[in-house]
């Protein structure tokens, strides 16, 4: 079975994410942006559990469905082509600070569950380390620790470090300065189930650290509102079910592993290196308007801690382009035509990403004109061959924009 997956995103009961991150609009969201495997996100969240317990059925092992009355419910609102089946793998984010320190000193770990029984008995071993009524909870374990705790509980849960190369917690962030993940993971480090690489790194780039080699590299939105859903995800090729699913990423064949679908990385916020007063980028590592020093964005940090200038074997096959919305908005569209050509668009011809990386230019120019048709071609073009120049790649002048 070929499919999309998302496997990090957060609900509404984590900080700083959209109300509007409920189960049935993450369910509606992630037919319109083509995935077909997302991660539940917040898992350990009581509120957000009792939610996923009351709507789902299981269905493929380890894998979850709405319940077809729910189900039903929201397709209902969608066009026939894209009532496509959806399935949920239990997931979290958590934050391992270690004891007596700050919690921006924590990293961001990812969690997965096979089942509901699994992971109450996780939750009930983690309970004591932090408050779990946060989505995305805060742990007083260092990373270490952790994922010894859940390599002793066995039970087929996993572990992942998150968005690996941001500045801020994460295990190759410039922030925390650590330059190899054997630094926080030491001897346990073979037993990580892979590496996200999260907005602010290529699969090029990571194949340039020499630590990450033993890993698959995916991609997820780490979505904290709908928009976002679905603007980075992993392409597979397996059975379907839990443990195909992770067997797969874990091994990282290319007959599995079919590749990543990402946004650009130059419109990562902390691709460059992000003033936070100023709300901008920057090349430089002051702020050329409040001349304060700015945290080392994944551009600069790579180079500090890159062990060879290109990879060492070709890196997996990705493909990146923004958000349907943020390219319209891009070329001039106003957000209420760009929001009604967008349905038009997915009414006619099927999923958000599907537009972007497979539908003819022709099919797409005959909705929406030539426009969108030729910047989408282009934007394809431009992702072949895998070059080391398509990190460094200026984005033109009218796709300037920074996501979150
Ligand atoms: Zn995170
Ligand atoms: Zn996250």
């Amino acid at each position: 079975m070929r499919y999309a997956a998302d496997l990090h995103l957060h609900s509404r009961h984590s900080q700083a994410v959209s109300p509007e991150m409920t189960l049935e609009n993450i369910a509606l969201q992630a037919r319109r942006k083509g995935i077909d495997v997302i991660g539940t996100g917040d898992c350990l969240q009581l509120d957000w559990l009792s939610d996923l317990r009351r709507h789902f059925v299981p269905a493929e092992p380890g894998w979850f469905a709405l319940s077809p009355e729910t189900d039903d419910q929201i397709t209902a609102s969608l066009p026939p082509s894209l009532r496509l089946p959806l399935r949920f793998v239990l997931s979290t984010e958590v934050s391992c600070v270690p004891p007596g320190r700050g919690r921006f000193e924590g990293i961001h770990l990812l969690l997965y569950f096979p089942s509901f029984e699994t992971l109450l008995r996780l939750r009930e071993r983690l309970a004591p380390f932090g408050d779990l009524r946060e989505g995305r909870p805060e742990l007083r374990l260092d990373a270490r620790r952790l994922l010894g705790m859940v390599l002793d509980f066995g039970q087929d849960c996993l572990i992942a470090p998150a968005h690996v190369m941001n500045p801020y917690f994460s295990a190759l962030g410039s922030q925390l300065g650590h330059r190899r993940l054997e630094e926080i993971f030491g001897d346990l480090s073979p037993h990580l189930l892979a590496v996200e690489m999260g907005l602010t790194s290529t699969p090029i780039m990571c194949r340039r650290v020499s630590s990450l080699d033993p890993f698959t590299l995916f991609a997820c939105s780490d979505a904290h509102s709908l928009e976002n859903l679905g603007r980075e995800c992993t392409l597979l090729d397996t059975e379907a079910g839990y443990i195909p699913l992770f067997a797969a990423l874990t091994r990282g064949a290319p007959d599995e592993i079919l590749g990543a679908f990402k946004t650009p990385v130059v419109h990562a916020r902390y691709y460059l290196n992000y003033c936070s007063r100023c709300q901008a980028s920057f090349e430089d590592l002051h702020c050329p308007h409040c001349r304060r020093p700015l945290p080392v964005g994944s551009r600069d940090w790579l180079e500090r801690i890159a062990a060879r200038a290109m990879p060492a074997q070709p890196p997996p096959a990705f493909q990146m382009s923004p958000p349907l919305l943020a390219l319209l908005k891009a070329l001039g569209w106003k957000a209420k035509e760009a929001e009604v050509l967008r349905r038009r668009l997915l009414d006619r011809l099927g999923h958000e990403r599907h537009i972007l990386t497979e539908a003819g230019p022709d099919r797409i120019a005959e909705v929406s004109g030539p426009r969108l048709a030729a910047a989408i071609a282009a934007r394809r073009r431009s992702n072949f061959p895998y070059s080391e120049s398509l990190a460094d790649e200026d984005p033109p002048a009218q796709l300037a924009f920074t996501l979150s």
